[in-house]
């Protein structure tokens, strides 16, 4: 190792950068050398932040938000989430219970940071988030990741729960909506999981709900702590307006649970980030209290984009995939793909290989299920038009074809 390299902790040795960053950085990296790209990568809504917010953000900035505020957040935006958990989530909390963070990232970072000690084991459904088992590392935990195949619906069961729960367990992470899979746990099945949680007081629970709004067809979002309120007092409901509003640059997240871990969550704000921008929060307070059309309308154009990109992948030889509840993605097996040559004579051994051939010939980028902890499948955004979506798709099938059995 050269001698600049040793500045660096040996701590960040256990955690790798985050795969969706990287493939969009490879996506626009082949956009600058002149390559014509169609970017499936997208964790992000395609659509700027509705007017009226944008105003709320400007407005602030233009009458002096602009300092420090709390490093819990303002008492304002606090309290609007405290409504909108309340209206949207039927849930009730104190002041006290509820903190802003740049971002639901950092939220759940801190989370970590501030409970986990050596050894300590975090339950990580596959397929899951690509920074949750990162962040765990980072942070001293072992991530206990619980493969959950497409004939659970990619969910973990409560079977499934219970066989992996140790008196090490300090975490579940749950994460409905699911990135990358889009499944969304019914009642049934999060009354279930609740049960077994229930039953192990060792366990806390992080719900991440960032994607609560895009749900589809007579899909409901419902929280565990709807269906198991008993577990309140030991979980930590993450959401933020990051996919809601479309507001992933205002880097606005929060999360609300017991006082004494988001007293230490905002700790470590004080200690590191200090507070989320003033004008961010601002604007936040507004798009929550304000008109929600704005977030059905989305939810609509994702809902027309997911049945177009469904139906088309679905029609590619090699490709399968379920139609998803949620979120914006569609995680599709490529496991029809594995085994076949390209015409270069290379075979395709893995989802990797199948995302960089589909890169390479077709000039589509998706992230391949690796990453997220389940294979062989490529994740899909359709967080893109539905001409994008059909260019892609040709370009797949083209390619697809190509390739010898
Ligand atoms: N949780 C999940 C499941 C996500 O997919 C993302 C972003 O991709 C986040 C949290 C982070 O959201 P934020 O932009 O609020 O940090």
């Amino acid at each position: 190792m050269s001698k600049s390299h040793q500045i660096i902790a040996t701590r960040l040795s256990v955690a790798k950068s985050s795969a969706s960053i990287a493939a969009k950085a490879s996506a626009d990296a082949m956009r600058a050398a002149g390559r014509e790209i169609i970017d499936f990568t997208t964790g992000e809504p395609d659509f700027p932040t509705p007017g009226h917010i944008v105003q709320a953000g400007v407005q602030a900035l233009q009458s002096g938000h602009t300092r420090y505020t709390a490093s819990a957040g303002t008492l304002a935006l606090r309290q609007a989430v405290l409504r909108k958990l309340s209206r949207e989530n039927q849930l009730s909390y104190e002041i006290g219970e509820v903190v802003v963070g740049s971002g639901a990232k950092p939220i759940i970072f801190n989370a970590f940071m501030s409970t986990l000690e050596p050894g300590d084991e975090v339950i990580v459904p596959a397929p899951y988030w690509v920074s949750y088992p990162e962040m765990v590392l980072l942070n001293g935990g072992v991530p206990k990741v619980v493969e959950c195949a497409s004939d659970t619906g990619f969910k973990i069961s409560a079977a499934a729960l219970a066989n992996a729960i140790t008196q090490k367990t300090k975490w579940l992470v749950l994460n409905s909506p699911n990135n990358p899979s889009g499944a969304v746990y019914s009642e049934d099945e999060l009354r279930a999981i609740g049960e077994v949680l229930l039953k192990n007081p060792q366990v806390h629970i992080l719900t991440d709900e960032i994607y609560e709004h895009f749900v589809y067809g007579s899909t409901r979002h419902l929280s565990l702590l709807n269906t198991t309120p008993a577990l309140q007092s030991r979980t930590l409901l993450v959401n933020g307006c990051s996919k809601t509003y479309a507001m992933t640059g205002w880097r606005i997240g929060f999360g609300a649970g017991p006082a004494h871990l988001i007293k230490a969550i905002t700790l470590l704000i004080t200690q590191s980030t200090t507070c989320a921008t003033a004008a961010a929060q601002a604007a936040a307070v507004v798009a929550l209290d304000g008109p929600q059309d704005c977030v059905v309308s989305a939810a609509k154009t994702f809902e027309d984009r997911r049945n177009h990109m469904v139906q088309r992948l679905n029609a590619i030889d090699g490709f399968e995939c379920e139609v998803p509840d949620g979120a914006f993605y569609v995680f599709a097996s490529v496991a029809g793909l594995i085994g076949r040559k390209r015409r270069d004579g290379r075979d395709i051994c893995t989802d990797l290989d199948v995302a960089e051939f589909i890169r390479e010939e077709a000039g589509v980028v998706a992230i391949d299920g690796t990453s997220y902890g389940l294979s062989p499948y490529l994740r899909f955004s359709f967080a893109s038009s539905l001409n994008e979506i059909d260019k892609g798709c040709d370009a797949i099938a083209a390619a697809v074809s190509q390739l010898q059995h």
